[in-house]
């Protein structure tokens, strides 16, 4: 069974060397949470974008509809933002 550390402030994950001790500092715990932060405030900005709910013209095939950049990430930005905090 491999031997799994998780930061309980910060969330990182590794998996433990031979000597059983991580080597995961507060360093690198800010440096995790900064990158997290920003990749989080990254995706939050294109949700409170107010010309991302304006309607575009997008063109599927021969036809040419209209749909906000929000419609048409359906959430895909904040689900990646989600899932590389995990
Ligand atoms: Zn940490």
């Amino acid at each position: 069974m491999k031997n799994i550390y998780i930061c309980s402030t910060c969330g990182y994950k590794e998996e433990l060397p031979g000597d059983g001790v991580t080597h995961h500092n507060i360093t690198d715990c800010v440096k995790h949470l900064e990158a997290e932060n920003k990749r989080l405030r990254e995706a939050l900005e294109f949700y409170a974008d107010d010309k991302n709910y304006k309607n575009r013209k997008t063109k599927f095939g021969k036809l040419n509809l209209s749909h906000s950049q929000i419609e048409l990430d359906d959430g895909s930005i904040a689900r990646d933002a989600l899932k590389d905090t995990e």
